[in-house]
């Protein structure tokens, strides 16, 4: 033994308690399953992220990711790594109906795999925070509480109007309504890092802004889609957005129907490659179209789903359509090769284009 190549000490340690089975099967070999909580959680997009601690030189490990969820295995071709703050995708060598195969490059030290990236209650908590002591005009304050007691983080951006004169509008953007869907987390840091910054500042004196990046904590501390496990009609943020009386869920209606906001923006995360808006209004969503399509809006993505939805009994964003008028629009912004930073740039410009269209309907031009 002693006359062979030294074995890989690298060790794969899960960072999100219950997720995933993992099994060694050979030196640099591993087998990861990820755990299913259910169908009422959906299962698509169950979280995979794990800590590679690697104490030798860089070498080059196999991982087998089995999916909880095999529907889409077509979609199943990239995953995520992250070494300090710089992340990176990973290509799979193989995808057969239940697993992908990814060769990682594990450096020394500290590394991080999994599907997508994780954003956590303290990511949250760390970036909400930053700004708060960073800029002025911002207000940290709690919503209310989850059904575990965790507080649901909102940050309020309310600067000094010059002259504007009357009431300014509420404008609410929320994140992790279905908490395993990261993306939605850093599509708030880039909406929140736009509103701060200098191309912010014309809308950031015309209304107050709720930035929520965490609204289900408890579905994010458990990695689930739910606020918990048992019927979606109870736990699902969206589908019993108007009649469960689940803590986190109730927190975010009352604060909604308090708030009234004139504009609501809701992301979410799906496989398919091609982002999604969703609206509720036709001109809504042409306007949307024509600020984020490219080449009008470079940075953003090259093609863009739209859907005119109509009546959603329960949701509590249609809720708020009807009730108050409200200019909707939730997304589905997909991964699958974007990275946090793509992200982030594709919810600050969702914001900047929401505003427009929500200006255009309300007869206001000097946006
Ligand atoms: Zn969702």
């Amino acid at each position: 033994m002693n006359q062979k190549a030294p074995a890989s000490d690298v060790q794969l340690v899960s960072e999100v308690r219950g997720t995933v089975r993992i099994r060694r099967r050979g030196e640099r070999e591993w087998h990861v399953a990820q755990c299913s909580f259910g169908d009422e959680h959906d299962n698509n997009q169950n979280v995979t992220w794990l800590r590679l601690v690697n104490p030798g030189r860089q070498t080059t490990i196999r991982i087998h990711l089995k999916w909880a969820e095999f529907r889409h295995m077509d979609l199943r071709r990239i995953a995520y790594v992250r070494q300090g703050e710089t992340y990176g995708i990973v290509r799979a060598e193989a995808v057969t109906p239940t697993t992908s195969t990814f060769d990682v490059a594990v450096p020394g030290g500290e590394s991080l795999f999994g599907a997508f990236p994780w954003y956590s209650n303290a990511d949250g908590e760390q970036f909400l925070e930053r700004v708060h002591t960073q800029s002025s005009g911002c207000t940290l304050r709690s919503i209310g509480t989850s059904g575990d007691d965790r507080p649901i983080q909102c940050l309020t951006i309310d600067t000094e109007a010059q002259g504007s004169g009357g009431p300014k509008g509420n404008v609410v953007v929320i994140g992790r309504m279905h908490a395993n869907e990261t993306c939605g987390s850093w599509a708030i840091e880039g909406a929140t890092d736009f509103l701060l910054g200098d191309e912010g500042r014309d809308i950031r004196d015309r209304y107050v802004f709720h930035l929520i990046p965490i609204v289900n904590p408890d579905g994010a501390a458990n990695a689930t889609k739910l606020t918990r496990m048992g019927p979606v009609a109870q736990h699902d943020m969206v589908q019993g957005g108007v009649t469960s009386d689940d803590p986190t869920i109730k927190a975010l209606r009352d604060e909604l129907y308090r708030l009234q906001p004139v504009a609501l923006i809701s992301h979410h995360c799906y496989l398919l490659s091609v982002p999604f808006l969703g609206v509720f209004e036709k001109q809504v969503g042409l306007t949307l179209l024509d600020e984020l399509v490219w080449p009008h809006s470079p940075r953003g993505s090259a093609a863009w789903m739209l859907r005119f939805t109509g009546p959603e009994a329960k949701f509590i964003r249609h809720e708020c359509f009807k009730r108050f008028g409200t200019t909707v629009v939730f997304t589905e912004l997909p991964w699958q090769g974007r990275l946090p930073n793509d992200i982030a740039q594709m919810g600050a410009d969702i914001l900047r284009a929401t505003m427009i269209a929500h200006e255009a309907k309300s007869g206001r031009h000097h946006y």
